[in-house]
């Protein structure tokens, strides 16, 4: 333990790391990705009118039309209209993946927030947000206080998929922060210079880094509509995001080949063994059909373990881009009185 007069106090420390001060009122931008939400929006935009005005000086609401087939498009080129708000307007439905990545690269403030359209986060966090912002967080990412609603399935099989996800990583992909976050200009600018076109954001926010904080809340009902994530969809996410971000399924052929070689030699020399000492003829139709059908069935499971691999790498060498825009309406950051 250092003498006290060695030990840095409050204010040397202060010195040594001269943090510079966060802007109290920086620009920002809210992402909204959006698919077939025009009654959600005509509830949600108000209220953000409302409340960012108050909250800093410069900001910009970004909705991007994810191929909707209700107003979504009318109710967006309606208020593009007014001052601050932008439409970006996909040629189809890409995916929410997609749709915030095409939000990202049209926000222009030095904090960025995403947020759903769908009324199920609450607008009043973003207050708290930035105050984490201002405090030196890098990301602040809302997370489900209460996942009561999720039935018994959907809980067990989300723990497992972040297990797996995370064995033998160097990061970690917390389970519980969505996609309500608030992110930093650098982190925005390092999330867009990934080339990437699996874009599962969860993951990619992890890989990125960044000093992240935890904000708990309370989830909203969604209000009009339903959820676009079913079963399938969740499995396919999965899978996207598994092959994304691990390797180690396919070093599982390795580990299986070495169990399995393995196993046979010492079945292989009990069988000599009992043939040269008692002479037991070998027999065992039924030792034959199992151990054939076995290692059929985790050969096939490793083929198709693979085959998913290189079907993301398929879609990565295309290098197609990751969405198509068809249209940009609206202005840009509002300035106080623009
Ligand atoms: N969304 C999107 N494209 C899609 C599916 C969803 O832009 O293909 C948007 C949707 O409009 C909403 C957000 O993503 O703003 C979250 O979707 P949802 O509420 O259906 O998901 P959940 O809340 O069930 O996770
Ligand atoms: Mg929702």
């Amino acid at each position: 333990r250092l003498p006290a007069s060695q030990r840095p106090s409050a204010t040397t420390a202060a010195n040594l790391v001269a943090v510079p001060k966060r802007n109290a009122r920086p620009s920002l931008s809210l992402v909204l990705p959006c698919r077939n939400e025009a009654r959600n929006l005509e509830t949600l935009l108000p209220l953000l009118l409302a409340r960012l005005g108050k909250l800093v000086d410069h900001w910009e609401v970004v909705l991007v039309d994810d191929g909707s087939t209700d107003d979504t498009v009318e109710v967006m080129r309606r208020w593009s209209a007014c001052p601050g708000f932008t439409a970006v307007q996909l040629s189809r439905n890409f995916g929410k993946e997609a749709a915030l990545t095409a939000g990202l690269r049209q926000a222009h403030g030095e904090v960025v927030i995403s947020m759903d359209a769908d009324l199920q986060h609450p607008p009043r966090l973003l207050e708290d947000m930035l105050a984490h912002w201002r405090d030196g967080a890098d990301v602040v990412y809302a997370v489900k206080a209460n996942r009561a609603d999720e039935g018994p399935v959907k809980r067990w099989g989300s723990r497992a998929f972040y297990r797996l996800l995370n064995a033998f990583e160097r990061f970690e992909v917390p389970a519980d922060g969505g996609d309500f976050r608030l992110m930093d200009r650098a982190v925005v600018d390092a999330l867009l210079a990934l080339p990437e076109r699996n874009r599962f954001m969860k993951g990619l926010y992890a890989w990125v880094g960044f000093h992240a904080v935890p904000l708990p809340y309370l989830p909203e009902d969604r209000v009009h509509g339903h959820s676009h994530f079913r079963f399938r969809q969740l499995l396919g996410l999965s899978l996207d995001g598994l092959t994304a971000f691990t390797t180690w399924p396919l070093r599982l052929a390795t580990v299986c080949g070495i169990i399995v070689a393995l196993a046979a030699l010492v079945y292989g020399g009990a069988v000599a063994v009992s043939y040269l000492l008692w002479g037991n003829p070998v027999s065992g139709w039924t030792t034959i059909v199992v151990g054939l059908a076995a290692l059929m069935g985790i050969q096939m499971i490793l083929l198709g373990i693979m085959g998913e691999y290189i079907g993301r790498i398929f879609e990565e060498v295309k290098g197609r881009p990751i969405y198509v825009v068809k249209d940009v309406l609206g202005h840009g950051l509002k300035a106080p009185g623009g």
